[in-house]
């Protein structure tokens, strides 16, 4: 398991139930997100009603699920969490929906996994709260209208782009996720330490959260290992030299990045001079799948501005030469 991968693995499940924020005030960054939400949620519930459908996209493990949680808690209703590919048939869909209470929250993970006929069945349910479902075979089949209570679906996904035109265009509220900065990640590990009952330095917590990808699922892991590191090697307490300790041994640099990383961006610089470099290269160089390589390694290192996408490929920027002590090349 990748100590820095934004996935959920099944040891963080263990934890981060009880790390989730409940409300919006304590929903830690995602500022202009947070603003949009506030006016919407405020607005829906002077007005009585259901809060617009919400489709939340952005990188793994930056917090949608628990936004997700924290909007129906604003909205004083119950939330159903599922994903696209729990839901295989239209009958899958048809019993979470019909079990729904008038405003309740429906979360759908993994949106963009659906696939085509269970999405047809969800646009009349989103646009007129309403199921048509068929039953029967051949020439008997009939459809049924079922009405439904108003909800509000919430949509998560990773990738916005795979997502089918029709069905990101019913989502009145599209919010994008980014990376955290900094200050908003060690205020993030400064709570949960203190959810651990753990004693922690300001500076070791600014320390976890640099080398977080911007990522709090990633933040909240590194800090457990800290954790464990400070209870064996120290006195319980996280300072600064615990905590760098703790990431060296995680081989985990001051920016963030693994081996893996630097396997990448050191092919690039010692291969094939920076660049530019197609993704295919890069992926027979390093052995990582193409997929992979673009939606799990490259958008922290875009963020990061160590690399850069051209229409030739991609090139290693001067920061990148300048973090592994190479001069960057004249030419
Ligand atoms: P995935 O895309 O894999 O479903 P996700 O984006 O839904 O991931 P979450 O499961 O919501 O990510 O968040 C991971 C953990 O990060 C949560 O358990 C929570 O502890 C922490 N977290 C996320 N966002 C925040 C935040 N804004 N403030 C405080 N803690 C947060």
């Amino acid at each position: 398991e990748r100590v820095l991968s934004g996935e959920l693995s099944n040891f963080d499940e263990r934890f981060e139930q009880s790390l989730r924020p409940q409300l919006l005030s304590q929903y830690i960054g995602q500022e202009k997100v947070k603003d949009n939400l506030g006016i919407f949620i405020e607005a829906a519930k002077g007005r009585n009603e259901s809060l617009d459908h919400v489709l939340l996209y952005g990188p793994p493990g930056l917090g949608k699920t628990t936004l997700a949680t924290v909007i129906a808690n604003e909205m004083e209703v119950n939330v159903r969490l599922t994903s696209g590919p729990a839901i295989e048939r239209p009958g899958d869909l048809a019993a979470v929906v019909s079990s729904l209470e008038p405003g309740d929250v429906l979360f759908i993970d993994e949106i963009h996994r659906l696939n085509r006929s269970i999405e047809e069945v969800l646009y009349p349910a989103m646009e007129d709260f309403c199921l048509d479902i068929v039953v029967g075979k051949g020439p008997s089949a009939r459809s049924i209208r079922l009405d439904l209570p108003p909800f509000t679906l919430i949509g998560a996904t990773t990738r916005a782009g795979s997502l089918s035109a029709p069905l990101r265009d019913r989502f009145g509220v599209p919010l994008r996720l980014e990376y955290y900065e900094v200050e908003p990640l060690k205020e993030i590990v400064i709570r949960n330490a203190g959810v651990f009952d753990v004693e922690i330095d300001e500076q070791a917590a600014v320390e976890i959260a640099r080398r977080s990808r911007g990522t709090p699922r990633i933040a909240n892991r590194l800090l457990r290992r800290v954790r464990d590191f400070a209870q064996v090697r120290g006195n319980g307490a996280i300072t600064l030299g615990i905590a760098k300790e703790a990431l060296e041994m995680l081989q985990v640099d001051s920016h963030g990045l693994d081996h893996i990383d630097h396997k990448l961006l050191l092919g690039m610089i010692e291969r094939f001079k920076g660049g530019p470099v197609g993704i295919d290269t890069i992926s027979a160089s390093i052995g990582e799948e193409s997929v992979t390589i673009e939606d799990v390694y490259e958008p922290y290192l875009l963020q990061i501005g160590f690399i850069q996408r051209t229409p030739r490929g991609r090139i290693a920027t001067p920061l990148a030469y300048e973090h592994f002590g190479y001069a960057f090349p004249e030419s």
